[in-house]
């Protein structure tokens, strides 16, 4: 089994997606298919031994669609994908510049007549009116066939395959009107007796197919700029590596860069891909991965990635990670994925639009039944015939859901899209949808709330030991650590005013004690550093009331101890950043409960809490206290997020109805949560919930409009105000409000880029 996603051409429409969903899965060995209009794009899961990409492909062509097939040197280009729509929409835009001289000439004819009929301006002379009469068939036949091939092959399959999309619906409408007026301009004289042979529709043909397609043209072309996220992280992509290969720089396509290659960078170069320093030193600008503007020194062994900018120095580094392996490609994947994924709120849209264009024929020909029965006998043949026409032609271009369609995958993309730009990182459009209805947030203490870069503030032996001695043996183990406070430690002994006092010892038999500290063995003696907790649970005799004046100011204890006695405790404080206060102030005007959770001591976790404005804390937590917490919150009904930093918070990520994995740099674990911070605090949460409200509203007043020009458009359309006020709605003006609704839905989703977070 294998699961692909292809690019699709041909999509024209929300429906299109529905009929090609329903084609695929109907093909032996395939087991998902998902298609999405937004990203014009289907992931598909099948059984290779039975299916191949080729076949499924030839499985659409015939309704009009086929699969964009990765060949070898196109793969993943995405670039060449742009320059392909690029085209397409120049092609849209040729063909467009052909048809609105012929409708504005149109919309003139038609404007004469109406005024005329007011008598507010003289009827054209016979000369003039003999002309527009053999011109109008001429117009109209050239638009119908050029320009709107597309609806009329809608139509075509229609016929032979019994397949309708939304280009069926215009092309019914717009053929019916065109071929309506081909045979009274034929046998006009023939005609004459029964029907008003001067009413034709050759204006309505020319005029809703110009307005559709500069609706298609308008959209497509703020369709584009939808999704410049993903090219602008593209843009952040190295083109080439300049190697050594056998003692020679060369220079190569990044995408021929493999593990091992010793890769130079140059001063203002980009680094092509993640590696490892090996030579050199200097200044790199990684804000990209961690917001931070200033350049961080690099020496030999330190890692770099892919992306990032060299300032002056030159170093040569050794590539471990390329092309899809690579931090950028990862994000690039995500955002991509993200953008192409579905929304739940979709789900009534897909439905609606799915069963909307078989529905809005067989209404478009009762419509034009009733016209026939009931209005010939209030307004005679002739009359009713030609209302019953231009109802027809209206709900047929009035109705299509093409809106519908646009309303939730656009407004996703720009969301997605500008949270990445954000160091905001969506896994899919899910999550972007649940994260404005939570109202409950569990935040780590350490690196959420505060810096998570403790330093060592205090020393009290409480044996015999020297402080040094002391320190050595705390140190010692600490430095198998890789939590915050063994930073502290290590930090605070490799001070040179300190060093000389101490011996990092040997130690056998490390480990760490999960949520509350270390043991290791030394010169065959166990020691064991950490909480109060730890200490309780060793069942050690200790009189904690000694750490108060400490941990009241907000410090975290760590006691030093053998199996029998406590040897000591240092104190290690943290500082809370400088965005924590405002933000948690932000979360609850949001409506959002802030809970703290964490494995600290329980004073110093309060004091903290205190000074942010938290509004609960869970203190000395274990990974499977907070595990706990977040059940426990969720079976009050609550919508619980947990924000951690996602490697000892997994299982709580993972429970939470959204997990936000605070990251720091690259070593983030972004398959883990909903959400990841490639960089930042809880500030940047509240962007998070922001840009979540945002594009949810952006859905909701889509979805709204998409419906209301469906809404009152088919009964205006079809004629069912005409009775009481006399209102009718022309076709043309369907075609001009259909247009527009798919363009003011793309505008709105837009609109999401440029408000600020
Ligand atoms: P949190 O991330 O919420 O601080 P942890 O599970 O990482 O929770 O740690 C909980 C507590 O365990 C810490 O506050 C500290 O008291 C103790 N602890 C964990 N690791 C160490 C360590 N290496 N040295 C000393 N104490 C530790
Ligand atoms: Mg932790």
């Amino acid at each position: 089994m294998q699961i692909q996603t292809f690019k699709i051409k041909g999509m024209h429409c929300a429906s299109c997606a529905g009929i090609i969903e329903r084609t695929f899965k109907k093909v032996e060995g395939v087991s998902l298919a998902e298609v999405n209009y937004g990203t014009e794009s289907a992931k598909i899961s099948f059984n290779e031994s039975k299916m191949n990409p080729e076949d499924l492909s030839k499985k659409i062509e015939p309704l009009g669609y086929s699969l964009l097939l990765p060949t070898t040197n196109n793969k993943e280009n995405t670039s060449g994908k742009k320059q392909e729509k690029l085209s397409e929409i120049k092609e849209m835009k040729s063909k467009l510049m052909s048809a609105i001289p012929l409708a504005v000439i149109s919309v003139f004819i038609m404007g004469w007549d109406i005024f005329a009929q007011y008598h507010a301006i003289p009827e054209m002379s016979d000369i003039v009116k003999e002309f527009f009469h053999h011109l109008l068939p001429l117009m109209a036949t050239y638009v119908l066939f050029t320009i709107g091939k597309p609806y009329l092959l809608g139509f075509y399959r229609f016929l032979r395959y019994g397949k309708a999309n939304m280009d069926t619906l215009i092309g019914i409408g717009t053929s019916f009107a065109f071929l309506y007026s081909f045979i009274v301009t034929a046998f006009e004289n023939s005609l004459r007796p029964f029907i008003n042979v001067d009413a034709t529709y050759y204006d309505v043909t020319i005029i809703v197919i110009t307005f559709i397609a500069l609706g298609k043209y308008l959209e497509a072309k703020s369709r584009l700029k939808t999704g410049d996220a993903i090219e602008k992280l593209l843009n952040l992509q190295a083109k080439t590596a300049l190697v050594i290969r056998e003692g020679k720089e060369i220079e190569i396509s990044i995408n021929e860069v493999i593990h091992g290659d010793l890769i130079i960078v140059k001063p203002a170069g980009r680094i092509p891909v993640d590696g490892i320093i090996t030579e050199g030193n200097s200044f790199i600008d990684e804000s990209m991965v961690t917001g931070e503007s200033m350049p961080v020194d690099k020496k030999v062994g330190d890692n770099v990635v892919g992306g990032t900018i060299n300032t002056t120095g030159t170093f040569v580094f050794k590539a471990t990670k390329v092309g899809s392996e690579t931090f950028l490609a990862h994000i690039i994947k995500m955002v991509e994925d993200a953008q192409g994924s579905r929304a739940p709120i979709q789900a009534l849209a897909d439905k609606i639009s799915s069963i909307f264009v078989p529905i809005v024929l067989i209404l478009a020909f009762i419509t034009l039944g009733i016209w026939l029965v009931f209005g010939t006998q209030a307004l005679g043949f002739a009359q009713a015939l030609s209302m019953g026409l231009v109802s027809f032609v209206g709900i047929l271009v009035i109705a299509c859901p093409c809106a519908l369609g646009l309303a939730t995958p656009t407004a996703i993309i720009v969301g997605v899209g500008k949270g990445a730009k954000n160091g905001i990182l969506i896994k899919d459009a899910g999550t972007l949808e649940k994260l404005h209805k939570v109202n409950t947030i569990i935040v780590d203490k350490t690196g959420t709330i505060t810096k998570g870069r403790p330093t060592l503030v205090d020393i009290q032996s409480l044996s015999d030991l020297k402080d040094h001695e002391f320190i050595s043996i705390l140190a010692s183990l600490e430095n198998k650590s890789e939590h915050p406070i063994a930073h502290a430690i290590i930090n605070y002994v490799e001070d040179p005013a300190r060093a000389k006092n101490v011996n990092i010892l040997l130690i056998s038999n490390f480990k760490a004690l999960e949520g509350k500290g270390i043991s290791g063995v030394i010169n065959d003696k166990e020691y064991f550093a950490g909480s109060v907790k730890l200490i309780k649970d060793l069942g050690i005799n200790f009189d904690n009331t000694k750490l108060e004046q400490y941990t009241l100011q907000g410090k975290t204890p760590v006691i030093l101890a053998t199996k029998e006695k406590v040897l000591g405790f240092i104190m290690v404080a943290d500082e809370i950043k400088a965005e924590s206060k405002q933000a948690v102030k932000d979360l609850h005007k949001l409506g959002i409960k802030v809970i703290m959770v964490t494995g600290d001591d329980e004073k110093t976790a309060k004091y903290i809490a205190s000074l942010v404005g938290i509004d609960e804390v869970l203190a000395q937590a274990l990974p499977q206290d907070k595990l706990m917490k977040i059940k426990e919150l969720k079976s009050e009904g609550k919508i619980v997020a947990m924000a951690g930093d996602g490697i000892n918070d997994a299982p709580a990520l993972a429970e939470a109805d959204v997990g936000i994995a605070m990251g720091n740099g690259t070593d983030v674990a972004i398959e883990s949560a909903g959400i990841t911070l490639l960089y930042g605090d809880i500030s940047k949460i509240v962007k998070a919930f922001h840009l979540s409200k945002m594009t949810m509203r952006g859905i909701k007043q889509n979805l709204f409009w998409a419906f209301i020009y469906n809404i009152v458009g088919i009964p205006l359309a079809g004629g069912l105000f005409y009775p009481i006020f006399g209102w009718t709605l022309s076709p043309v003006f369907a075609g001009f409000a259909m247009a527009m609704s798919s363009v003011s839905v793309v505008s709105n989703s837009l609109r999401i880029k440029s408000k600020k977070l």
